[in-house]
């Protein structure tokens, strides 16, 4: 079993650093052949019209909806949400390119531009049930986007209060209104074998998230992955690791 990490651009290095932390290696995919390597994958935050254009540039898109359509894993942070909704809204003119399959539509910057930028405590109860620790993560929203909408079989795993300016376009009415009655906004979905969130648990050095998507791929997150682990050596882990917010 070993993960994929997009690798074109973003905050690929910090995922790999995550999994690490975890004793899974992450393995970097920049080329379609690449992916037949990896039993699941991570598709990192950074910009999503540039990561569109190196995903185009390196012909991955048919590559990676393939893998999408055979059920296995992938966990979309930030951009990587974007990039898996099947519907975006707020896209730079002409659009850019979807992988699609999460049947959702995304708000690309639904929280404002860079500077507003925030941290907030999340309810994670999903979380929490499958691996414990804290009621809530600690979210890191960088020009975050939004879930809008989302279809019936989509399970909301988190959402965040709609920030005073902001409202959510009446034509992409929230359909789920008992958790969501125009006050919140989703920020955390699963459907099958994707995960998505609109912030970066990357970033943060609770790995909640990653260990449950690692569970995603069929038995514990131990089971199979520990060898890599052993592999590298916990000194190495340490060394290697990068600067996360505790
Ligand atoms: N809103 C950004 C975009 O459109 C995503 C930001 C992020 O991944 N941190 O690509």
């Amino acid at each position: 079993m070993s993960v994929g990490v997009l690798a074109l651009q973003g905050s690929f290095n910090e995922h790999v650093a995550a999994l690490r932390r975890l004793g899974v290696k992450g393995v970097e995919i920049r080329k379609p052949e690449q992916l037949q390597s990896v039993s699941s994958l991570i598709i990192p935050g950074g910009e999503s019209t540039t990561m569109a254009k190196l995903a185009e540039y390196h012909n991955l898109f048919p590559a990676l909806r393939e893998f999408v359509k055979m059920g296995k894993p992938v966990w979309g942070t930030c951009a990587g949400l974007i990039f898996l909704a099947n519907k975006a809204a707020g896209q730079k003119t002409g659009g850019q390119e979807l992988i699609g399959g999460l049947n959702c539509t995304v708000h690309r910057n639904f929280f404002g531009s860079q500077i507003q930028s925030f941290e907030a405590e999340l309810q994670v109860p999903e979380i929490v049930v499958k691996e414990g620790g804290p009621p809530t993560f600690r979210g890191v929203f960088i020009r975050a986007p939004a879930i809008l909408e989302v279809g019936p079989e989509v399970e909301v795993l988190a959402n965040i209060p709609v920030p005073s300016n902001k409202t959510v376009d009446p034509n992409h009415a929230l359909e789920n209104q008992e958790e969501n009655t125009g006050e919140k906004v989703i920020v955390a979905v699963k459907q099958g074998n994707l995960l998505a969130t609109a912030f970066h648990p990357e970033l943060t050095a609770d790995t909640r998230w990653h260990s449950y998507f690692l569970k995603m791929m069929g038995g514990e997150a131990g089971v199979g992955t520990s060898a890599v682990g052993e592999e590298l050596g916990l000194e190495e882990r340490r060394s290697t690791d990068l600067p996360i917010f505790q």
